[in-house]
């Protein structure tokens, strides 16, 4: 088993690699690994950094659905924990979008602990990427729409982390502050 520090350096490199290129939703297509760090970032943060698993797996939560990366290889690589975790945050991209979401509401609340700190702290990182100054119309619409559906999907992970519900609750004012003010 890797050291807590190798097992995360490891982590946020291989999503480095194999993100590379990648832009993220919102924000003036920052790269995706921006929102990879944030969402480990925020787990480390609320955890107290007390753990790395979790941690690594927040680096990677996107691996297997974006890229060519696979649970043997994260088990083998890093742990069954990790691998694990990051298989529960991957949607069956087979699947049409709106059944993908509507199974993300309905499946959120037989996570594992913390799947449901990795899915909130995703969802807190892409309302937060579309949380624009002077937002077009298309992009007003594209919050109000996201930020419903991840306030669904958070409602089954809550109670887990007291501070992470409160980030992602704070997230979501700031959401409807943005539309308010933007007439939407
Ligand atoms: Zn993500």
């Amino acid at each position: 088993m890797l050291p807590a520090i190798r097992l995360i350096s490891e982590a946020a490199e291989l999503a480095a690699r194999r993100h590379n290129g990648m832009a993220r939703k919102g924000r003036g297509g920052e790269p995706h690994i921006n929102h990879l760090a944030e969402v480990a970032n925020l787990l480390a943060t609320v955890t107290e950094g007390t753990d790395a698993d979790l941690v690594a797996a927040g680096w990677l939560h996107d691996s297997i659905e974006d890229t060519e990366t696979t649970r043997e290889e994260l088990a083998n690589k890093f742990s069954e924990r990790v691998a694990g975790l990051v298989v529960e945050c991957t949607d069956d991209m087979s699947l049409p979008k709106p059944v993908r979401r509507q199974r993300q509401i309905e499946d959120a609340p037989h996570k594992s602990p913390g799947a449901k700190l990795i899915k909130t702290a995703d969802k807190i990182s892409n309302i937060g990427a579309r949380i624009v100054p002077h937002p077009s119309k298309d992009e007003r619409g594209d919050l109000a729409d996201y930020a419903a559906w991840a306030d669904k999907v958070v409602a089954g992970c809550r109670g887990i982390n007291s501070r992470l519900d409160r980030i992602f609750d704070d997230t979501i004012e700031r959401a409807r502050t943005a539309l308010a003010e933007t007439g939407g």
